[in-house]
């Protein structure tokens, strides 16, 4: 992303750090509420543009930090609206960053690893592996590089969905500093019930978030209904069973009074079944949470099927009736390969 190796990225910073490091330099602190302005709110890219700075200060800051915008390898525009970016950065591993519109929000689906470790046997991102956790500035330069694109549709960026490449908990200080600044008056100002965090199942991380207190939205990728099943589907199961991320959750909603939503991939014979309804019932029974059905994505690396639309609406009804409230996915930007990470596996 950024060109000059020896600066340090500007929006690696938090406002208490860019205030002391502009106080070192004789600088008053209000200046970096200017500065974060310019660069959260008014999207520069540059320090030129600084124009309430003076010319010193810009050229002081030039010195010392980089501001370049992300560069873009490849774009896609979907029929549905949702445009899928392929980020180059600096050591040029790519990151996918999608905006995804829909009648009453603007989204971005943010990346936090280059790659990820965690291999779920359904998702692209894990078939070539981890490389690197992404750095502060590299979070919030794709939201930024988004948060442009839809002011130019005039559909301003409302929501930030952790969701893209990468195990989101696994890069946890790097997130919570870049949520920290997404949520914040002086950044992004986005709500923090507008912004999503979707692990694969951390348990101590999920009680470390617990303790956070700020109020963002938790997605757990559950994808089986039992061990069995989500052995078949996720690694990381090995290392935290069902039944024990059952109950880190159940903790966590009590610690939070928060709704956690379980994301749950549909695969036909296997995830979509009138057994796993029921087995999932008697799980989260009680619990405050949702589930977030998504229809499987086909990669051509997987032997998996995504159900009919009679076979996912027949799970959804029976989920139902046992007292689970779903909702079934709409697929966004399919033409697109907007299935996470199959935009970044096809460019290797
Ligand atoms: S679903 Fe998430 S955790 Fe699993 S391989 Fe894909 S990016 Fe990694």
């Amino acid at each position: 992303m950024t060109k000059n190796t020896s600066k340090q990225d500007v929006r690696n910073l938090s406002y208490e750090e860019l205030t002391q490091r502009l106080e070192s330099m004789g600088e008053k602190s209000f200046r970096a509420q200017q500065i974060f302005e310019w660069i959260y709110q008014k999207g520069a890219v540059s320090f030129d543009v600084m124009t309430n700075l003076s010319n010193r200060l810009r050229e002081g800051l030039k010195q010392e930090w980089d501001l370049s915008p992300p560069m873009i390898a490849s774009k896609q525009v979907s029929k549905d609206g949702a445009t899928k970016f392929l980020l180059d950065l600096e050591d040029h591993e790519k990151v996918e960053t999608v905006l995804i519109p829909t009648a009453n929000r603007t989204t971005v689906c943010v990346s936090t690893q280059a790659g990820c470790k965690f291999g779920c046997r359904f998702c692209a991102s894990g078939l070539g592996g981890w490389t690197r956790n992404l750095t502060v500035a590299e979070i919030l330069a794709q939201i930024l590089h988004v948060k442009e694109e839809a002011k130019k549709r005039k559909k301003p960026l409302s929501h930030v969905v952790f969701m893209g490449t990468g195990e989101n908990l696994d890069t946890y200080e790097n997130l919570m500093k870049a949520i920290r600044i997404i949520n914040s008056k002086e950044g992004l100002h986005i709500g923090a019930r507008r912004i999503t965090i979707s692990t694969v199942g951390i348990i101590p991380k999920i009680k470390r978030l617990a303790q956070e207190r700020i109020q963002v939205e938790l997605a757990v990728s559950l994808h089986g209904y039992n061990d069995e099943s989500r052995n078949k589907l996720m690694p990381v199961n090995k290392r935290y069973p069902f039944t024990d991320l059952i109950q880190a959750c159940r903790d966590y909603i009590e610690e939070t009074n928060r709704q956690i939503t379980f994301e749950y991939i549909l695969i036909q014979g296997l995830t979509c079944t009138e057994e796993a309804a029921q087995e999932l019932a008697k799980h989260l029974k009680g619990m405050l949470c949702k589930m977030n059905l998504i229809p499987y994505n086909p990669v051509s690396e997987f032997d998996h099927n995504p159900p009919t639309e009679s076979e996912m609406l027949a799970f959804k009804e029976s989920l139902f009736q046992r007292g689970i409230h779903a909702t079934l996915r709409t697929p966004r930007g399919q033409d697109v390969s907007a299935a996470c990470g199959q935009l970044r596996h096809a460019s290797k």
